[in-house]
């Protein structure tokens, strides 16, 4: 069986060493001294992991589908054991302590086995007590720096989507808790960030897989309203006749479209031409449902 040494340091943070020595992860802590400790509370113990479903996606290859030992000293408390492992709290909705549902705070004595599921688990866990928050009924989003095209594709399909390509950080946690906004990002550390609650870890790299990622994981088909959001500035976009904006239209344009949409914040016009078309192929190629048509 695969194991992980997670190493006690002083407060609050770990050290996760893995089977060959090398280390895997660690949290901010400051190392405990040799000579002055209790060492009742150093004594190394053991329990043994599975994670379920895509969190294997954090994990090293070779822990991934399985169970693997973690070792630890003191009495950590389950979810910085997890986050040791790279796992971020945002992606877990239910931890089973030998088959009962535990909460993050959750101390570990060793001996336990520890089951991990994700957020938008398949399985039937309706019974047990779920860790999230009850997910966002109208799910809007902040998106970090890197997700700039992914943001102007959600917007496209009329999803709410905050971007800018210079948000801090902190930046982006802060406006995730004001006006609750589920965070997209491909920044783990973002995640792990206790603040956060509402987060997602795009997997993919390439924005049109990003997209059919996020719809299907956190399943918006339901909330697409395909030109009602500026993919621009995610303003909102109002139907306009062509005489209200006649002087605005190349003289092609006019002659192929009649249904144009203005931006009420940066006052772009749009309109459902070859740019349009084009993306909404890509997202067919990719398998993404849109009944789009009747828009
Ligand atoms: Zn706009």
């Amino acid at each position: 069986m695969q194991c992980y040494l997670i190493r006690a340091i002083q407060g609050s943070g770990f050290q996760s060493i893995d089977n060959r020595g090398k280390t895997v992860a660690s949290l901010p802590g400051k190392e405990v001294a040799g000579g002055d400790v209790n060492r009742h509370a150093f004594i190394k113990r053991e329990a043994i992991f599975r994670f379920y479903a895509e969190l294997n996606d954090f994990l090293p290859k070779r822990y991934r589908q399985c169970d693997h030992r973690v070792s630890f000293i003191g009495q950590p408390a389950v979810k910085d054991l997890i986050e040791a492992q790279q796992v971020p709290h945002t992606e877990v909705d239910l931890i089973l302590l030998n088959g009962q549902p535990v909460s993050f705070s959750h101390p570990l004595r060793g001996g336990e086995r520890v089951a991990v599921y994700p957020v938008f688990e398949r399985f039937d866990i309706q019974s047990m007590n779920r860790l999230r928050p009850a997910p966002l009924r109208y799910p809007r989003f902040i998106a970090d720096v890197h997700l700039g095209r992914l943001a102007r594709y959600l917007r496209i399909l009329g999803l709410d989507v905050l971007y800018q390509n210079d948000y801090e950080d902190e930046t982006i946690i802060a406006i995730s808790q004001q006006i609750h906004r589920i965070i997209l990002t491909r920044d783990l550390g973002i995640l792990k960030n206790g603040r956060v609650t509402h987060g997602y870890w795009l997997r993919n790299t390439d924005p049109v897989k990003q997209l059919k990622e996020v719809v299907q994981a956190l399943q918006l088909e339901s909330n697409f309203k395909p030109f009602a959001r500026c993919c621009v500035c995610n303003g909102q976009l109002q139907s306009v006749s062509a005489e209200q904006i006649w002087h605005r239209i190349p003289p092609d344009t006019r002659r192929y479209y009649d249904t144009f949409y203005l931006c009420d914040a940066c006052q772009q016009v749009f309109w459902k031409g070859s740019h349009y078309a084009r993306i909404l192929a890509q997202l067919k190629e990719e398998g993404i449902k849109l009944q789009l048509d009747s828009a």
